[in-house]
């Protein structure tokens, strides 16, 4: 496909609103691909140039693409007068994209393919070394020269890491699914169904990689079986298993019977994968964090030796000194890009091993938990002794996590009460029989935290959607509230839930505002609902954990309102307890289901007490 072709389907896309129709036109994009190109497309339309797991995004600065736009100015005979305007044209508009479709830098003559501009912007992102900003701006230039003013606009755009066309993982899913099931004039009852069917397929071959491009290649090559040749692989991370909430000891026995019930530890949760020579490892939203956590590697890599595997554990800061864990506050130190040899001196790291997923070649993630966990204890030495004496060897880094047997309910509350004392978060109960289901949160795991005072028993993690000026002593700030909203995975939505003016200082606040200057858009994005409506609105991409007293209905939310009701879910004096937090992408916030539960849960404490 020719690029100028991929820019007419991203102009018809930005003008969409509707979320299904954005995927129906993604969809039709996707049919005109050959297979080869799907990847590249479907990481360009999320502003990509790899799976975001690789990382590597582009963010070219302003400065080095307006260098490019002179040199394209120059090289086509342009107006020099214009050449030295630029950088006031692009304060102006606002907008690299509008500027460069301006300047009609393109002669027109190139009709370069969607792979051979994916190929030039790898061989762009990759330069790097002295003399390398001279080749990025010239290759730039070129690549302007070549294109129509259109792709000029999201070639910008795309240089800048400013596409944002608001396409979120599901809805490629649902575009993909689409590319296999022609859409009837009328949604009838037995196309949902076999849309509902292709959907799972495919959203069950993602959560195996992570990687829609290679799903999608697939699914142009060969149709639905070619999804069955996607399995787990050592270097491409699996989707994480997460949790449901319960309120006590007795609710999960009820629910699961006999249990595995572990502690629940608040440090980093890492994905390790050993494929017999190196080790990486990826973080709750599937970022490397191999280069931040050495001593990890050095030991997976000892402890392993040739063989494959693939394993998850939550790593924590530890103090030798009174030879306990450090809190999160603490352990999150770890997390940096510079300085790591010293601050692992400082502050070391010990992994506790609660799954494995993967090992010799063989994915083991279908096998029951009681299976996975024998495996497990073979590979780690696992601590069964008194939850006073450490989990870890003294001189190992991992060590598989604490864990307990029970069906008496009783048991799970003292287990609950023991941990919570030693300072963890509190427990997750595991069914025994249960797969490990990747990318999805379920009742195989079930997560009971220390309660907070509030009644309110947990904190939620809300998508910032805009925010509001500041008033009286906020308005050196700029920013006096954000307004948060919670996801719903079945329609790809962002409902607000909360006006949240609380919980950061000043200096967060400030911080805060500036990060979000950088995603204000005119008016919500698709997929944005809200009652209230903020100062500015912002691309959903940051997510705050935030601590309320009370869920209550309001009619100005939009969160689990239903068609016909007037009435959302709201949260009662919500106050951030964390600034934007980096191991969350904006599909990992709260979802709608999960505060429906949280109702129930809090009104029938509110009934016990
Ligand atoms: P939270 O914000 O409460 O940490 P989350 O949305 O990241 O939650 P949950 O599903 O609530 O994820 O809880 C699972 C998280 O708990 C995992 O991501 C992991 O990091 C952490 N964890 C700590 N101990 C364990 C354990 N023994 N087994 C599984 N996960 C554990």
């Amino acid at each position: 496909m020719k690029f100028d072709t991929f820019s007419e389907y991203l102009a018809r896309m930005e003008t969409i609103s509707g979320r299904l129709e954005l995927a129906s036109q993604l969809a039709s994009l996707l049919r005109e691909l050959s297979p080869s190109e799907t990847p590249p497309a479907l990481y360009m339309v999320q502003g990509q140039l790899y799976p975001p797991f690789v990382g590597a995004p582009m963010g070219m600065a302003s400065r080095l693409l307006l260098r490019a736009m002179e040199k394209a100015l120059e090289e086509s005979g342009k107006d020099p007068a214009l050449r030295s305007r630029l950088g006031d044209l692009l304060a102006e508009s606002g907008d690299p994209g509008i500027l460069a479709e301006r300047l009609n830098m393109g002669t027109g003559m190139g009709k370069m393919g969607l792979g051979e501009i994916h190929a030039a912007l790898l061989v762009i992102a990759k330069q790097a070394g002295s003399g390398s900003q001279e080749e990025k701006i010239s290759r730039l230039a070129d690549l302007f020269l070549s294109l129509s003013p259109l792709s000029a606009r999201y070639l910008a755009r795309f240089v800048m890491g400013r596409l944002r066309l608001g396409v979120g993982d599901s809805t490629i899913v649902d575009a993909l699914a689409r590319t296999l099931i022609e859409t009837p004039l009328e949604d009838t009852v037995g196309w949902k169904a076999e849309m509902k069917a292709v959907r799972q397929k495919v959203e069950d071959a993602y959560n195996l990689c992570s990687d829609l491009g290679r799903v999608g290649e697939m699914l142009r090559k060969e149709g639905l079986v070619g999804l069955d040749h996607i399995r787990p692989s050592v270097g491409f991370p699996i989707r994480m298993a997460l949790c449901e909430r319960l309120g006590s000891g007795a609710e999960i026995i009820e629910k699961l019977g006999k249990a595995a019930v572990e502690s629940k530890y608040d440090g980093f949760r890492c994905q390790i994968h050993c494929d017999g020579t190196s080790v990486r490892i990826f973080s709750r939203n599937l970022e490397e964090t191999t280069g931040m956590f050495p001593e990890l590697a050095r030991e997976a890599r000892a402890l392993l030796g040739r063989r494959t595997a693939i394993f998850e554990g939550e790593a924590l800061g530890y103090d030798a000194e009174n030879d306990s864990y450090h809190p999160f506050q603490v352990t999150i130190t770890r997390k940096r890009k510079h300085n790591i040899l010293e601050k692992s001196e400082e502050i070391p790291l010990k992994c506790l091993v609660f799954d494995l997923l993967f090992l010799d070649g063989e994915a083991v993630m279908d096998q029951p938990f009681s299976e996975r966990r024998r495996r497990l204890e073979s590979l780690f030495p696992a601590h069964r002794r008194k939850l006073s004496e450490r989990e870890v060897p003294p001189e190992h880094v991992f060590g598989a996590s604490r864990l307990i047997v029970t069906s008496d309910p009783h048991e799970v509350d003292l287990f609950f009460d023991e941990v919570v004392e030693e300072g963890f978060e509190g427990i997750i109960a595991k069914r025994l029989d249960g797969v490990y289901t990747a990318g999805s949160r379920n009742f195989n795991w079930i997560k009971l935290k220390r309660s907070y005072k509030g009644a309110l028993s947990d904190t939620v993690d809300l998508v910032l959607i805009g925010y509001y000026r500041g008033k009286g002593l906020r308005t050196k700030l700029g920013i006096g509230a954000v307004l948060g909203a919670v996801f719903d995975p079945a329609t790809g939505e962002f409902l607000s839930i909360a006006r949240i003016g609380s919980g950061l200082t000043e200096e967060k606040w400030k911080e805060l505002r500036e990060m979000l200057d950088e995603l204000r858009t005119n008016g919500p994005l698709q997929g944005v609902r809200s009652g209230l409506v903020p100062d500015f609105w912002v691309v959903p991409k940051y997510v705050v954990t935030v601590l309320a007293d009370e869920l209550t209905r309001s009619p100005v939310h939009m969160a689990g309102r239903t068609e016909g009701e007037e009435e959302g879910y709201a949260l009662r004096f919500p106050r951030m307890v964390s600034g934007p937090r980096e191991d969350k992408g904006p599909e990992d916030a709260t979802t709608v289901t999960e505060i429906k539960r949280l109702f129930d849960l809090q009104r029938q404490r509110g009934l016990r007490e």
